[in-house]
């Protein structure tokens, strides 16, 4: 098999015969002619399926290392999409800190079709299989955990939803296929918010589902798109196939000046504590060298001081855009607390950070001048 960023260039291409353009073109055709016996050719109308969201979905499946792969709308389309594969009277668990628009959709759209859930702290693996219930049919992991970098065994949650006869899925939004390929850690089904590192620029909003296998379950994500109609346009999928292609460079770089920025905030007196995976006295350190290529360009600090102080951090970095959301070449902080709202169990003087492609040492200036200039 040829290399991950090889792959990444590649697999999404599209041969076009009349003129040999390089670059894919965009079909924003709606609607596809019949063979003249009346059969459909490979596509036939665009809610279906178009070329390029199809280019799309086989090279993510193609970086998952799964059979097939599902694009949809958003990330949160994404998640819905694997929910409504469900019935009434399933349950699914989750970690006590998935991504919050997880836990939106079950209480707002799904309790009242009679699916319920539960949550527990998915580093403690007993807590895990005891949670585990009879009509368990999902078990839903995300790792690194958003904002507090916990790491999900992956392997380990994989083999205890087997045995409860449930499947396993893996938000890897985070890590992305280049620093973790979940299916093969064991898990059933992958999903990202290509918002975020596949599309790598902040401006492509879409998520997708990848499966380690096209079988009855691909048949659903299949129907879900066509009839329920969730799915991205061939733009936003051209956009994403095009964030892919640098996605194994992107997450590289930016995953190593990550490590710098967490070298720099270790030793800043203004700093109380660093979340990173990558840190030996991290929980979860040896799990995710087990399971990651790199602990990746996500991380977390606490400042030292208040609530106020770690938001007037944030308010006086230059180079980082005070902005929620992730992944993008630009680098963002973000008071988490502040965003979650009502509820959020996020420590009020924690910061996020995701790191982009700028130098590490104009984002440790960044960040050395905003922690003087946050506490005056
Ligand atoms: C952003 C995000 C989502 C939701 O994706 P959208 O594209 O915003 O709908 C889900 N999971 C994680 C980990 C995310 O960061």
């Amino acid at each position: 098999m040829q290399h991950t960023e090889t792959r990444a260039v590649h697999a999404s291409e599209i041969y076009d015969d009349q003129f040999g353009a390089v670059a894919p073109p965009i079909y924003l055709s709606t609607t596809f002619q019949r063979n003249p016996d009346g059969t459909f050719r490979e596509h036939l109308y665009s809610r279906y399926s178009n070329p390029n969201r199809t280019a799309l979905e086989h090279a993510v499946a193609n970086l998952e290392q799964g059979e097939c792969a599902f694009a949809f709308a958003s990330g949160l389309a994404a998640s819905m999409a694997i929910i409504q594969t469900l019935r009434s009277g399933d349950h699914i668990l989750l970690p006590d800190d998935v991504y919050h628009g997880v836990v939106a959709q079950l209480n707002e759209l799904f309790a009242r079709f009679g699916i319920t859930y539960s949550r527990v702290d998915f580093t403690n693996l007993e807590l895990v299989k005891q949670a585990i219930r009879p009509n368990t049919k999902l078990v839903w992991t995300e790792s690194p955990s958003n904002p507090m970098l916990k790491i999900t065994d992956l392997q380990a949650v994989a083999d205890i939803a087997h045995n409860a006869g449930a499947l396993v899925v893996c938000d890897n939004t985070w890590a992305t296929p280049i620093l973790q390929r979940p299916l093969e850690l064991g898990c059933d089904i992958v999903f990202h918010s290509a918002t975020k590192y596949i599309g790598g620029h902040s401006d492509v909003l879409q998520g997708i589902v990848v499966l380690k296998k096209q079988n009855d379950l691909a048949e659903q994500f299949t129907r879900i798109q066509m009839v329920g109609g969730n799915v991205p346009s061939p733009f936003e999928c051209w956009l994403a196939t095009r964030g892919l292609k640098t996605m194994p460079v992107r997450v590289k770089a930016q995953s190593e000046s990550a490590e710098r920025v967490v070298e720099f905030l270790l030793h800043h007196p203004k700093v109380e504590n660093v979340l990173y995976p990558g840190l030996e006295n991290h929980p979860g350190h040896n799990i995710a060298r087990k399971q990651m290529q790199h602990a990746g360009a996500m991380l977390s600090f606490l400042v030292k001081g208040n609530g106020n102080d770690a938001m007037n951090v944030a308010n006086s970095t230059k180079l980082f855009t005070h902005a929620t959301s992730l992944g993008a070449v630009e680098s963002l902080i973000e008071h988490r607390a502040s965003v979650e709202g009502a509820g959020s169990t996020t420590p009020q003087t924690l910061l996020r950070l995701s790191v982009g492609l700028e130098h590490p040492y104009d984002l440790i200036a960044d960040l050395e001048r905003a922690l003087t200039d946050g506490f005056r």
